[in-house]
Parts: C-alpha cells; sequence; structure tokens
C-alpha cells in the first residue's frame, strides 16, 4: 500500500474494509496526521543506521513512514486481530518485522540481541495509554539496550515525568526517567489528530540517554529508596524507610536515615517528594 495511511480519509477506510473497530481494553487511538509522525521521527532522529523498536504499530501507520527513515523496524503489537490489516498496509515494507506479543511479556534485551547485533535500539511509539507507566518503567530498567525513547503521551503524564521536587507530580517515574535522560517535549497534539479522539492532549517526549548517569549513586539502593518514598508519600522519609524498606536482607532503622539526611543538611521530617535525584543518590551512597 503505497498511499499515506496517517489521514482522516485513508484510515476510515482501512477500518471499515476490515471491520475494525478501536479495542478501548488495547488503548487504541491511531494516528492520522502525518505531520505529527514526521514531527516524532524527526525528533528521534531516525537514520538508515538505525534499528527501531516500534510498541503498537496498530494498522501501520507510523510503522510505513519508520520503514523509509530506518534501516530496520521491529513492532511489538498485542492485538492480533490486526495481522490481516498489517499484511496489506505493510506489504511494501520488506525492513519490517511484527512481533505479536505483550510488550510487557517482551525480552527486549534479546530483541537488541537478535535483530540489532547487541546494539542500542531507538524506541518510537504512540504509547496505549492504559499501561504507559509499566512499560516506560520496563524500558528503563534495561541496561545499554536503548539510545533513546521517543513516545506520544497524556500530556498529564509529560508533565508528570518533567516535574520536579515539591511539585505534587513529581514521583517515581519522573525520577527513573531523569535518570535515564533530560526529558526533552517535542509537541502537544490535540485530540483531532486521532481516530478515535482521546478524552485528553497528548504530548510527544524525546529521552535520549545519558552516555554516563547524570549522579554518582548505587543504583539498585536509590531505586529501592525512591520505590519507598513514594509508595507512602505521605510520610516523613526516615519513616518510610524504616518502616517498608529492606535491601539484602538489611533493615534500615529511622537513626539510620535521619544520620544520613542530617550529613546532607536535611531535616529528619523531610518527606522524599521533596528531594531531588541529586540528593537521592547522595543518599543511597550514604545508607
Ligand atoms: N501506532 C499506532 C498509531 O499511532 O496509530 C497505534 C497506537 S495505539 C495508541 C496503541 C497500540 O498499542 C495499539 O495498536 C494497541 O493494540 C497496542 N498495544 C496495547 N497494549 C499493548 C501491549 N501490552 N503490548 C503491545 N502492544 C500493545
Amino acid at each position: 500500500m503505497r498511499e499515506i495511511l496517517a489521514a482522516p480519509g485513508a484510515t476510515r477506510y482501512i477500518l471499515e474494509k476490515y471491520g475494525i473497530r478501536a479495542r478501548k481494553k488495547y488503548g487504541q487511538n491511531f494516528l492520522i496526521d502525518a505531520n505529527v509522525i514526521r514531527g516524532i521521527i524527526d525528533a528521534a532522529q531516525i537514520t538508515e543506521d538505525d534499528c527501531v523498536l516500534e510498541i503498537g504499530p496498530g494498522i501501520g501507520s507510523m510503522t510505513q513512514l519508520l520503514s523509509r527513515a530506518a534501516g530496520k523496524v521491529i513492532c511489538v503489537e498485542i492485538d492480533e486481530s490486526l495481522q490481516p490489516v498489517l499484511e496489506e498496509t505493510l506489504e511494501d515494507c520488506d525492513n519490517v518485522r511484527i512481533l505479536w506479543q505483550d510488550i510487557l511479556k517482551t525480552d527486549l534485551k534479546e530483541i537488541c540481541e537478535e535483530y540489532n547485533g547487541g546494539k542500542p535500539l531507538k524506541v518510537v511509539a504512540n504509547l496505549p495509554y492504559y499501561v504507559t507507566t509499566p512499560i516506560l518503567m520496563q524500558l528503563l530498567e534495561q541496561d545499554h539496550v536503548f539510545s533513546s525513547i521517543t513516545v506520544m503521551v497524556q500530556k498529564e503524564v509529560a508533565d508528570r515525568i518533567r516535574s520536579g521536587p515539591g511539585s505534587k507530580e513529581y514521583g517515581a517515574l519522573s525520577l527513573a526517567v531523569q535518570y535515564f535522560a533530560d526529558p526533552e517535549a517535542v509537541m502537544t497534539v490535540s485530540p483531532a489528530s486521532f481516530i478515535p479522539r482521546p478524552g485528553v492532549d497528548s504530548s510527544v517526549l524525546c529521552l535520549k540517554a545519558y552516555e554516563q548517569p547524570p549522579v554518582e549513586c548505587d543504583e539498585t539502593v536509590m531505586f529501592a529508596l525512591i520505590r519507598a518514598a513514594f509508595n507512602q508519600r505521605r510520610k516523613t522519609l526516615a519513616n518510610a524507610v524504616s518502616h517498608g524498606f529492606s535491601l539484602n536482607g538489611k533493615q534500615y532503622t529511622r537513626e539510620d536515615v535521619t544520620e544520613a539526611l542530617a550529613k546532607m543538611n536535611l531535616s529528619p521530617t523531610v518527606r522524599g517528594e521533596a528531594l531531588s535525584l541529586a540528593q537521592f543518590a547522595q543518599l543511597s551512597l550514604l545508607l
């Protein structure tokens, strides 16, 4: 299919032809604006040297254009009823491979080894909004598997990711992303760019992995601290850690945490939501 699918008429035609109704349970909102897709591909700086992992190709609107820009495109799609559609819409795209599976159950390291000789992949996706956070956390937990992650998310999630200490949106996701990359907001996208229209505005975020971590830390301790701090957000950090946190069999006491906080000139009653990434990093080393 040579025609660009990312347009209202072409998308409606394909949906009708195959009797497809966008499935809410899979977060299906298909992009119908080719300029938005080009903006995503430009922000990700996709070249022929790149192997791209696309999460959720849907009916193939973004995949078509990725196929033209990249060396190889590996797609992971959960909804097997889209198989006949993609056979038609991607029939000219020889460099595209579709894996029919759940991204949350996919071994990403294996994809990197099998399709890109172990070199980092670039992730590009219009993410299903119902699982945005688990998908992002799964990607961010992988070491050296991705050089960049460029994704469409709900605007509210993009704001959360880019927020800092003191803001009510600040949380474990913001810190996990900020440890990986300096998040860049590429554009805001209105509901009119999708069929069906989502009920919220969307944003494209581009995360280009730091070559070196931005802070020195004990990674395992730092992320365990972050989880404990934000699982019990209303508690002081010392209480949250002494109640909800043990590592390698060691249970930290309130005194351990208070002592470490004092060395950082922080109050014993400080909450985790007041600490920056650099402060969580320093605390992980002190503990
Ligand atoms: N990329 C297409 C586009 O931009 O038009 C579709 C984007 S739609 C927002 C999200 C896609 O992710 C859907 O195709 C949906 O079936 C797929 N999806 C949802 N959950 C998934 C999962 N756990 N693993 C893989 N794909 C999933």
